[in-house]
């Protein structure tokens, strides 16, 4: 990280010639015929800068030039994150400030054979019929989308407003780290709209919090027994999918199938656990888990029948959410030189088992929200230990407390060294039925797009939670034009649905005038 650094120009040093310094319409743009133009123009414009995770200083200077190029008041923090400033237009000079919120940050995902550095290039954009895609990338509509809106109103000249304060976080694809940092004593708004939400046709309104936490069995190892035969235990092919939204599917997690398998062998025969792993972040229900294991060659035959057992269960168990489960042994020719001793196999065995995961509660105020659950979702094997990571959303930091509670009394049970820490600990946004803000944008909605807004909350955890916890009061809502597979190469985003909220977004800021 570089020094601190701040970058600050008066408001009251507004030139009269800001516009003329506006981001030239690039004729040869792949969006450059799509509406509206000042916002696909920002789209093209930051796209082409590479901005992963940690590498968001590029895209924080453009923002700051931006600023500085039409007079506005503009701080940048140590980690980048940035905050503009933007005076209300005429008749708004004394309304309540309104914050934007986005964050700078995207997620790099290239398909299989594409060679991409993220760390040097932009995304290539592509039309596609209404969609725009990355080209064997990730688009990065998450959340350039925010970026973009935001750039548009705060490069306007004929849109009225109340005094803008935008503030684009770094870091958010990776424990909402920029937001986590950000000073917001910098803020004198109490209502904010964020632009990270991906249907158009709702309006978002409150998110759960979320913790992660680290269980870890002390690792006590022994040299491998002479004359044993090498198995690996796989359970591949499930569903998966991200493990807020979609944990009410009850979907199989490979974890916990995994335990399950491992402990029926050990229940029944003298099988050696040499290692286990599964999962692939701590947002995925993991859709893969493997163990290595050594046995006797002559117990092979009836290890072979009990996973085929137990699998036969499993496949009825789980048939409509993961046909195609595969839960098999096969044999291993890696040298094995070492095991876990019986006490560590069978504790990984019993904290697996013995975790809450899926849902663990429903909401009674809302019908069919998740209200908190637990995904176990990485195993992994190392000198030291065997750590099972568990993610625990909750609208109610109280119950997602509880869950963690359950999680230590495991450790405490089990002795022996093990312990839990934690990490990413990220407040809720609470729905409040009463919100103005909610009810200006309602209204908006209707108004403009002749339609009712759903209203949403979800399961998952924003960065909304710690805005919510740092500025107490704070009234918000969240808008954004339709995406579809955020976070994949499948990644896109449908391009007619922009207008729509952009004319929302205008119709809203000019009803905050009080
Ligand atoms: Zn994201």
């Amino acid at each position: 990280m570089s020094a601190h650094q701040t970058a600050t120009t008066a408001v009251n040093d507004r030139r009269p010639d800001a516009a003329a310094h506006s981001v030239r319409a690039d004729e040869n743009g792949v969006l450059a015929n799509l509406k509206p133009e000042v916002f696909f123009r920002y789209f093209e414009e930051i796209s082409r800068i590479p901005r992963g995770s940690y590498n968001e200083k590029q895209v924080s200077d453009y923002i700051a030039s931006f600023a500085r190029d039409r007079g506005l008041e503009c701080y940048q923090d140590d980690i980048y994150n940035i905050l503009v400033k933007k005076p209300g237009t005429i008749g708004y000079e004394n309304a309540s400030p309104v914050i934007f919120h986005g964050h700078t940050d995207i997620v790099c995902e290239s398909d299989e054979g594409v060679e991409h550095d993220f760390a040097k290039q932009g995304i290539k954009l592509r039309i596609d019929g209404d969609f725009i895609h990355g080209t064997g990338t990730t688009l990065g509509a998450d959340n350039t989308v925010g970026v973009a809106l935001a750039l548009s109103v705060l490069d306007s000249t004929d849109i009225p407003h109340p005094p803008l304060e935008v503030v684009l976080t770094v870091q958010e694809e990776v424990g909402k780290g920029g937001a986590q940092h950000f000073d917001a004593s910098r803020l004198t708004g109490r209502r904010l709209i964020d632009f990270n939400w991906h249907d158009p046709k709702s309006l978002f309104a409150g998110c759960a919090g979320d913790i992660s936490a680290r269980f870890r069995i002390p690792a006590e190892w022994q040299k491998a027994p002479a004359g044993l035969t090498a198995v690996r235990l796989f359970v591949k092919g499930l569903s998966s999918g991200h493990s807020e939204f979609d944990i009410h599917l009850e979907r199989a997690n490979a974890i916990v199938l995994l335990a399950r398998v491992v402990g029926a062998l050990l229940d029944d025969l003298p099988v050696r656990l040499a290692s286990v792993k599964g999962g692939v972040n701590r947002y995925v229900i993991p859709g893969d888990a493997e163990a290595l294991l050594l046995l006797h060659q002559a117990d092979v035959d009836r290890a072979s029948e009990i996973v085929r057992n137990v699998a036969a269960d499993i496949k009825k168990e789980f048939f409509v959410s993961d046909p195609k489960l595969e839960v098999g042994l096969e044999p291993s020719d890696g040298l094995v030189e070492r095991v876990l001793s019986d006490v560590t196999a069978n504790s990984v065995v019993q904290a697996i088992t013995l975790t809450p995961n899926g849902v663990q509660s429903m909401s009674l105020t809302i019908a069919n929200l998740v209200e908190s659950s637990n995904t176990i979702a990485l195993l992994s094997t190392s000198d030291e230990e065997v750590e099972i990571l568990s993610t625990i959303p909750s609208a109610i930091s109280s119950r997602r407390y509880a869950i963690l509670k359950r999680i230590e009394r495991l450790a405490q049970l089990m002795g022996r060294g093990t312990k839990v820490t934690t990490f990413a600990d990220c407040p809720e946004w609470p729905y409040n039925k009463d919100s103005k803000l909610l009810a200006v944008a309602a209204r908006a909605f209707e108004d403009t797009l002749k339609a009712k807004p759903h209203v949403e909350v979800s399961h998952s955890s924003l960065e909304l939670g710690l805005f919510n916890k740092k500025i107490p009061g704070i009234d918000m809502i969240s808008i954004g034009p339709e995406a579809f597979d955020v976070h994949t190469t499948r990644e896109r985003l449908n391009h007619t649905t922009v207008e729509p909220i952009w004319r929302l977004l205008k119709e809203i800021l000019r009803n905050l005038r009080d």
